[in-house]
């Protein structure tokens, strides 16, 4: 097994179980930023559509009777209305996790943003390099 990749020796036909630890890591990064775009427009959604239209949407997603006892995310719509007002203590009341869920989903979508933004330069980057190692300066209107 070379540093390159996980090989499944043990398994029949190993070479099929071959996985790049490029190929892997960037599956990972894809589910993340897929992930993280999704939980993005959950906490826009949460944060910018009149509060009424949020509680309503909680209401229509909540499965009756899903859990007879309270559960990490009880009161987690009401203490979202309460952050969008600012309303810090309220946010804790209604759920005394709700704080770290928002700092966590809004650092979290403010790193993949960040991540796809570096990518972006990075790969204009690599592409311009790639064209002047060919001697040219633009490919269609993409110019460097
Ligand atoms: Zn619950």
């Amino acid at each position: 097994m070379g540093t390159d990749g996980i090989r499944g020796s043990d398994c029949p036909g190993g070479s099929l179980w071959r996985i790049d630890v490029r190929d892997a890591k960037a599956a990972a990064r894809l589910a993340w930023l897929v992930l993280s775009l999704a939980a993005g427009f959950a906490l826009a959604a949460g944060l910018l559509l009149p509060a009424k239209t949020v509680l309503r949407l909680a209401a229509l997603l909540a499965a009756p009777g899903a859990h007879s006892a309270p559960c990490l995310l009880c009161g987690m719509t009401h203490a979202w209305v309460a952050l969008r007002a600012g309303d810090l203590a309220g946010a804790a009341k209604a759920n005394a996790g709700s704080l770290v869920l928002f700092a966590l989903l809004a650092a979290n979508s403010v790193a993949a943003g960040g991540v796809v933004f570096y990518r972006t330069i990075r790969r204009g980057s690599d592409r311009c390099r790639r064209l002047k190692e060919n001697g040219k300066t633009a490919i269609g209107r993409h110019r460097c």
